[in-house]
């Protein structure tokens, strides 16, 4: 079980909320452990003990205390995917964006980092495809290529670039770490870590990458069940990291008329289970530039919270990926396509149920109102 506490409460007859929860909880014989999310500062109190599950009555009892903002009945395994966010703060050149709050985001950019002036093209394109302070440049200075014989990407000075230029666009940079080695340059350089979905249950580099003092773009496993991305995103929260975005890529089916299959499904379950943002990639998920925007609509329209997009000035040229690669002409218009589906699906959206696992098993103990009026239970 899992205590959110609110951030704006003051201390009553010299208690904070904190204390007063925590010995509320200790009177039904529960010790709770303290977590403070590090991108939002907020704080939980991760409920154990004897004295769990609670007997009827209490858990509406704990909402009731002040400064208290829901009290969720997490999976023992998912406490901190459970209770994380809302949002994620990423500390770019031009100031703060925050994903997961306050609006969609845009992350696009080359599949690889090639010439300077075809990322400075790209950046341009980018900022002018999303409000100020909602896009972010994103580019691979290490790929994961199926063939060893294919562009395996510039490395370091790929990422160089990738920096130079987002600090010059005012844009923070994202790209992905493909084991420690690429995990330490891509951190020196970037504002996100991106750990690709070959990779998102290589649980040592998920226990690297959550150390380096990033948040960390979390894709799902191609052949990963939302249980399993989810406790990927675990491993992470776990060892610190400074937040996670979870991105839905597509995952692989019988289906071979597209690259993957964008699991609008598992987005929308996802999203009862966390308030981790959940970027769409349509571009990886379509494999062909055709495909991208009925995708990127549709993911807007489920949830989530931004998107993820390959573009190129000369898609044609691109060394890697170049099918699905969107021109920059295409980006500026699916982009303003998306911001308008997310704002029709915000003014049309019923509250959003957010709950756990157990809720869903053990409806008794589960109807706690969250203070926005949506229900978490
Ligand atoms: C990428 O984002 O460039 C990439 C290789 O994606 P994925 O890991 O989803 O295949
Ligand atoms: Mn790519």
């Amino acid at each position: 079980m899992i205590i959110l506490l609110r951030r704006d409460t003051t201390p009553k007859f010299g208690q904070t909320a904190e204390q007063v929860a925590e010995r509320a909880l200790l009177s039904y014989g529960i010790a709770a452990r303290r977590h403070v999310d590090p991108s939002t500062g907020n704080v939980a109190l991760l409920a154990h003990g004897p004295g769990l599950p609670l007997p009827p009555g209490a858990c509406e009892e704990l909402r009731q205390l002040p400064g208290v903002e829901a009290v969720l009945l997490a999976p023992e395994t998912l406490p901190l995917v459970t209770g994380a966010g809302p949002g994620v703060s990423i500390a770019g050149p031009a100031g703060e964006v925050v994903l997961g709050t306050g609006g969609p985001v845009l992350i696009a950019g080359p599949c690889a980092v090639e010439s300077e002036d075809a990322l400075r093209q790209i950046a341009a394109a980018v900022r002018a495809a999303a409000p100020p302070g909602r896009a972010l440049l994103r580019g691979g200075g290490y790929k994961p290529r199926t063939s060893p014989y294919g562009f395996q990407g510039h490395g370091l000075s790929g990422l160089r670039l990738l920096r130079q230029v987002g600090d010059e666009f005012g844009l923070p940079v994202v790209s992905e770490a493909l084991d420690e080695h690429s995990l330490m340059e891509v951190a020196e350089t970037c504002h996100v870590v991106q750990i690709g979905t070959r990779t998102m249950s290589a649980f040592g580099l998920l226990r690297a990458a959550a150390r380096v003092g990033l948040p960390v773009l979390l894709k799902r496993g191609f052949g990963a069940t939302v249980e399993e991305w989810l406790h990927a995103a675990e491993h992470l929260l776990s060892n610190g990291a400074r937040g996670v975005i979870l991105c839905e890529r597509g995952i692989r089916t019988f289906e071979k008329s597209t690259r993957s299959t964008l699991d609008l499904s598992g987005l929308s379950a996802a999203r009862l289970r966390t308030r981790l943002p959940i970027l769409v990639d349509p571009s990886h998920a379509a494999g062909t530039r055709g495909l991208v925007r009925p995708l990127a609509l549709a993911g807007m329209a489920a949830g989530a919270s931004g998107l993820l997009i390959e573009c190129h000035p000369r898609p044609e040229d691109a060394r890697s990926d170049a099918a699905q690669a969107l021109t920059l002409e295409e980006l500026a218009e699916v982009s303003r396509a998306a911001w308008a589906v997310a704002e029709a699906a915000r003014v049309i959206e019923c509250p959003h149920r957010w709950q756990s696992e157990t809720q869903t098993q053990a409806p008794p103990l589960s109807a706690v109102t969250r203070s926005n009026g949506s229900a978490c239970g």
